[in-house]
């Protein structure tokens, strides 16, 4: 496929590779509705039309190679079994203007695989449009980055099957205290040799990744210090890769915006969210935000509990960005707690179409005004301006040599004059 335009006095060419991607609409095709139980147990390790670990990457390395100059993969770092947290860079490479950026990060919590179908969603419905010629798309990815985590939990996703009721991530952690991290009998079967004569007793896993934040972490409520619990916010903040990884990505961005999916409950959620009787300083900005998201999905924007350590009151307070927390499906029946979090497989092309797509293309458009929040992390004074896209080895290319022939350069004069 081969596309030309000319938007203003910008023109841009890009040469596809013959496509043999296949987009998640597709993917999804035909797939069933409901199963008996739990649609996730009879699925097995392939999730069925969801993906898991290895389907997700591979559809991401199938992005990058057919469509070159407009995908890049790379990722944030790495999980604590080893894994690579995905990231997905989207925008029309050979545009070389000043790009402003946005951030989305799904699947926080490892049963609420509909996130992860949110994301793929959206990346695949801008590709899509942009090379369709959409001209809202392409007037975006042409002054925009967009970056997405599609799944910041990666680990849960090769248990999840075993135990579909995880939250936290795939972390062992001694639950009963008998001396035995993750006596994982549900993961490895019974261990005849566990000397505590019960079985399944340590839950795979693990930290809830969005209580480990660095922000109101040891808040009095709204998590919690015991590792049996799934609210459990881990030993420190950030004590975890995955928590970390992501915080240190965003450390090295200035976001217009940034949202973090979950589900469970269908909501759009603002700082603070750690007590709900302190409002934010830029609470009118919220409310505004949340009043267009409303409209737009159909959610309200309203206090869900208290969660402290969570995600978007540390992106808000530490780097002074627009953060917003989606909560993307509300499923009906309960019997089994998968079906709560997660649609049937036969809706979920139409929650990420309908419901969610407008709440993010709205998000990625964002501008941020200017906020009365004084992020504790300011580091606009170490960092101007983002890196060029398409100039990723820059710094490292450029000022990084720079730098050190001055220092060289001054150390001669100085050298010279003793
Ligand atoms: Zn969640």
């Amino acid at each position: 496929m081969y596309l030309s335009s000319k938007e203003g006095n910008l023109s841009y060419e890009i040469t596809l590779a013959n496509s043999d991607y296949i987009w998640i609409w597709d993917e999804f095709e035909g797939s069933p509705g409901d199963l008996p139980g739990n649609d996730i147990a009879n699925w097995g390790n392939s999730l069925g039309p969801y993906h898991n670990r290895t389907e997700l990457v591979s559809k991401l390395n199938s992005l990058e190679t057919n469509f070159p100059g407009l995908v890049d993969i790379s990722d944030i770092g790495t999980s604590y079994q080893g894994n690579n947290i995905s990231l997905v860079i989207i925008t029309n490479e050979t545009s070389e203007k000043f790009k402003k950026e946005f951030f989305l990060v799904a699947h926080h919590h490892a049963r609420e695989s509909i996130t992860i179908e949110n994301a793929l969603y959206f990346i695949d419905k801008i590709v899509y449009d942009f090379t369709n010629g959409d001209e809202e798309i392409q007037e975006m990815l042409n002054e925009r980055t967009i970056y997405v985590v599609p799944s910041l939990n990666i680990d849960s996703l090769d248990i999840l099957h075993l135990w579909p009721e995880m939250r936290k991530n795939y972390h062992p952690i001694d639950e009963d205290g008998d001396g035995i991290e993750d006596e994982n009998e549900i993961i490895t079967g019974v261990d005849f040799d566990d000397p505590d004569e019960t079985i399944a007793e340590d839950k795979p896993g693990g930290v809830d990744l969005n209580r480990n934040y660095a922000y109101q972490w040891d808040y009095p409520f709204g998590n919690s210090d015991n590792v049996t619990h799934d609210t459990y916010r881990g030993e420190e903040p950030f004590s975890e890769p995955e928590t970390l990884a992501l915080a240190n990505f965003v450390r090295q961005h200035y976001f217009q915006a940034a949202v973090s999916l979950h589900s469970g409950v269908e909501l759009i959620i603002t700082p603070w969210s750690y007590d709900s009787s302190y409002s934010c300083p830029d609470e009118e900005i919220y409310d505004d935000l949340g009043n267009e998201l409303a409209l737009l999905t159909g959610f309200t924007h309203e206090y869900l509990y208290p969660c402290a350590g969570e995600w978007g009151d540390w992106i808000y307070s530490a780097r002074g960005i627009v953060s917003v927390t989606l909560e993307t499906f509300h499923g009906d029946d309960w019997t089994y707690l998968w079906d709560g979090f997660n649609p049937h497989a036969n809706g979920v092309i139409s929650n990420c179409q309908n419901i969610v797509y407008p709440g993010l293309l709205y998000m990625a458009t964002y501008d941020c005004p200017d906020l009365a929040i004084n992020p504790s992390e300011n580091i606009s004074s170490i960092i101007s301006e983002p890196e060029p896209t398409g100039k990723t080895g820059f710094n490292v290319i450029f000022v990084i040599p720079s730098f050190l022939s001055f220092i060289i350069i001054i150390l001669l004069v100085r050298k010279r004059k003793k």
